[in-house]
């Protein structure tokens, strides 16, 4: 089984997305940190994110092991990595391996921007996660400041309308529902009732 999960920035995605898997007993990847490692890396190396040919090369050696999350899930490497992601190249170059992750046995679930459109079209369940940006904002914002990063939420909103809109307008893979997709506003609900209603809709389809 695959379930695909996508959605905007700080939606809820990628904690529903782990939930789902630690439930259906699926493997779980959150496709995000592969492009925040590329941007990283770049950075890294003194390079600027939109440095494309050696974003292309450090995609086509990305070792997912050697990843410290805690050191990509800042913002400066969230809109970094989206400039990245603009990149079809880069693109491509890991789209086999999220390809051959979603493949094993005995299914697995992906959460990003283009999982349901690009990267898995047959999957199961397509979920595209919303929010609306205030509260978005306000669980980031909670987040990054439990992480120990000096930030407001209105910077944390700025932050994230700015890469919607890059992620919503690139040519490439641009975020948007599949067609096939289950919408799911988690605006108004908690965790656990997210949860259950992702569960609901992956048990009806
Ligand atoms: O999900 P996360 O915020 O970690 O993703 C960081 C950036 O990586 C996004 O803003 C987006 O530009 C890019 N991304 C993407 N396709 C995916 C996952 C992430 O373009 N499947």
């Amino acid at each position: 089984m695959i379930i695909a999960v996508d959605g905007p920035a700080a939606s809820g995605k990628g904690t529903l997305a782990r939930r789902l898997a630690a439930h259906y007993g699926l493997h779980f990847l959150d496709t995000g940190l592969l492009y925040r490692a590329v941007a990283w890396q770049l950075l890294e190396d003194g390079r600027g994110a939109d440095d494309e040919a050696a974003a292309v090369e450090i995609a086509a050696r990305l070792d997912l092991e050697s990843i410290s999350e805690t050191e990509l899930r800042t913002t400066g490497i969230g809109d970094a990595a989206s400039i990245v992601a603009a990149n079809p190249n880069v693109r491509t170059a890991i789209l086999d391996f999220q390809r051959r992750f979603a493949n094993r046995n005995p299914g697995a679930v992906l959460d990003g921007r283009d999982i349901g459109t690009i990267v898995c079209p047959d999957a199961d369940c397509k979920l595209f996660v919303t929010a609306s940006p205030e509260v978005r904002a306000r669980r980031r914002g909670r987040e990054l400041r439990a992480a120990g990063n000096d930030i407001s939420d209105d910077n944390v909103l700025a932050d994230l309308l700015r890469r919607d809109a890059r992620d919503q307008s690139r040519a490439v893979a641009p975020l948007r529902p599949a067609e096939d997709a289950h919408l799911l506003d988690t605006t108004n609900l908690d965790i656990e009732a997210a949860f259950r209603a992702a569960v609901a809709i992956v048990d009806g389809s």
